[in-house]
């Protein structure tokens, strides 16, 4: 099992270190046409990412990993990559993302912190998260909280949804624009999403 895994992540890997130039973070054709365009997709004056609640269940001093993944975990295995971009489309190196979210059954970790960590962008201001795809749970559509910032800048905390969840409709705070551009790859599923901060 461990063979054609790792060799998926090295392609993902390999695949997203051509990232700087294409971001073709992921194999499938469709998905990097339609999805990671050459370029951020920022346009300079962007609306900066909406704000969210940060609800009840965040916990400070998660530890810092790229992979929230742990041996025995269900769920089904997402690869979530993208930018942290100010407004002027200027990527932002060494921000901090902060991700937290439930597990396949709906609950959050509130002793430990399982599907929980922190890591910063790259010199090119990208992320990559590797995760499992959380399941609703009463009165939410399924979502991952972040919190987002810029070295010594203000944080953005925020929320990212998945496309055909049919709570979505029904999820008060779900918002479009907090839409994960998701597509399956080999092992899983590939997930985008560029943050715009609320500064130039
Ligand atoms: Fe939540």
């Amino acid at each position: 099992m461990s063979d054609p895994d790792r060799t998926s992540r090295r392609d993902f890997l390999r695949t997203g270190a051509l990232a700087a130039t294409g971001l073709a973070l992921a194999a499938d054709d469709a998905f990097a046409q339609e999805a990671l365009a050459p370029t951020p997709a920022c346009h300079g004056g962007d609306q900066p990412t909406p704000r969210q609640t940060e609800g009840p269940y965040f916990t400070p001093r998660s530890p810092e990993r790229a992979s929230l993944i742990e041996p025995g975990m269900n769920g089904r295995a997402i690869e979530l990559a993208g930018f942290v971009l100010t407004r002027a489309c200027k990527p932002v190196a060494r921000a901090l993302l902060d991700f937290w979210q439930a597990d396949v059954t709906g609950e959050y970790d509130n002793r430990g912190f399982r599907l929980r960590g922190h890591q910063f962008t790259d010199a090119q201001g990208i992320y990559r998260l590797k995760t499992i795809v959380p399941a609703p749970y009463p009165g939410r559509t399924p979502h991952i909280h972040v919190k987002v910032q810029a070295p010594s800048g203000r944080v953005l905390t925020t929320q990212l949804y998945f496309p055909d969840q049919p709570g979505n409709r029904s999820d008060g705070l779900f918002r479009p624009e907090l839409l994960l551009r998701v597509a399956p790859t080999g092992e899983g599923l590939a997930g985008r999403f560029d943050f715009v901060l609320d500064q130039s």
